[in-house]
């Protein structure tokens, strides 16, 4: 029996309250097998004293049944995700009045990493908690027009911008700095100092959660933004066939660089269901499953394609304002909310 057994015997064991199993949310840490002695070292992040005891009780129940160990050891370490991030970065400073800034990245376009952005902000919003989003891509603005917010944004007596508000979030992109269509000519090291200024100059107020929607792949501008705050984490979207999973592995790497932790994956366009009930796996299936227990991080979401999601987009009305009860897109981003609220 190796270390993939053991894998397998834990995934029947479901996080409390999720329909997921603890080895594909990334809790499973280490696995040793020393002769017929089996090691399972497990890290949760919750405030809940009564998840790690269920787990426990549970990693018992399975693995004390595997006749090749007499002897099973289950540790669990448990973190206080109310804990402020240390600032990881050299050089990155927090922003005041803000506890946790969180990034939302992909290493390619096109994967709806605003869609989940958007989507997510609004989640955590709906949890009680007061969320801002910031749209730091200079090129390819995205968020204002998802939110249907054209107004221009005002300036207070401190020469700080003041955030639009909508739907009880706080958004600042620079598409509302930007007269539609006009072409944005900035580059290089102007590019990445309009960016920072902009990071800075955002009179954010109190948020629990500020969302950073990066710009798209792994270059200069996002090496330049996730160095200049410090993040609580990062969140990385991407769908599931390899040539999205290669450039995400990017963004984790960079993410690593800098000492940011990830602290899940989203796999969107998972599927398409069609009326009848039928899953087309457009992308191939279970890349970001994979994925995520690969790099041992959770699978905060798989959110499927769907008109509502587009439409939403494009209409100004995120789908996760819809009643997540009746539609599934929406429960799948207030899943993901939940997940980062309680487990990081
Ligand atoms: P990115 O920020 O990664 O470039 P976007 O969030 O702008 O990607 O999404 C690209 C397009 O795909 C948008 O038109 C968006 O509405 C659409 N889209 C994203 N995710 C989904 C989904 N799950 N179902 C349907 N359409 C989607």
């Amino acid at each position: 029996m190796n270390t993939d057994h053991i894998r397998e015997a834990l995934r029947s064991i479901r996080y409390p309250g999720f329909s997921r199993d603890i080895v594909s949310f990334g809790l499973v840490k280490d696995i040793q097998i020393d002769g017929s002695h089996l090691r399972v070292r497990l890290e949760i992040q919750t405030r809940d004293a009564e998840i790690p005891q269920q787990i426990f009780k549970q990693c018992h129940e399975v693995l004390d049944q595997l006749p090749d160990f007499t002897q099973v050891k289950v540790d669990i370490d448990i973190k206080d995700p109310t804990a402020q991030a240390s600032p990881a970065q050299t050089g990155a400073s927090s922003i005041p009045g803000v506890k946790k800034i969180i990034a939302v990245a992909s290493g390619k376009g096109g994967v709806g990493k605003s869609t989940v952005s958007s989507n997510l902000a609004l989640a955590l919003a709906a949890t009680g908690a007061k969320v801002g989003l910031c749209d730091c891509d200079l090129y390819g603005p995205s968020i204002a027009m998802m939110f249907g917010c054209h107004e221009k944004p005002l300036a207070n007596e401190q020469e700080e911008i003041i955030p639009i508000e909508t739907h009880g979030l706080k958004i600042m992109s620079m598409g509302l700095l930007l007269e539609e269509r006009s072409p944005v000519i900035v580059r290089g090291p102007l590019a990445t100092r309009y960016t920072q200024q902009f990071l800075r100059q955002v009179a954010w107020g109190d948020l629990d959660y500020l969302i950073l929607d990066l710009p798209p792949g792994t270059g200069d501008i996002q090496l330049t933004i996730v160095q200049t705050v410090a993040l609580h984490g990062a969140v990385i979207v991407t769908t599931p066939q390899e040539v999205a999973l290669i450039d995400a592995r990017k963004a984790v790497s960079m993410f690593a660089k800098v000492n940011v932790p990830i602290l899940g994956l989203i796999e969107n366009m998972s599927w398409f269901e069609c009326d009848a009930g039928k899953r087309y796996h457009l992308f191939g299936e279970g890349g970001g499953v994979r994925e995520a227990e690969k790099l041992r991080v959770p699978l905060l979401a798989q959110i499927p394609i769907q008109i509502p999601i587009s439409q939403g987009g494009d209409q100004g009305a995120p789908v996760a304002l819809l009643d997540p009860a009746t539609h599934p897109a929406s429960a799948a981003f207030h899943q993901a909310a939940r997940l980062l609220c309680d487990v990081r």
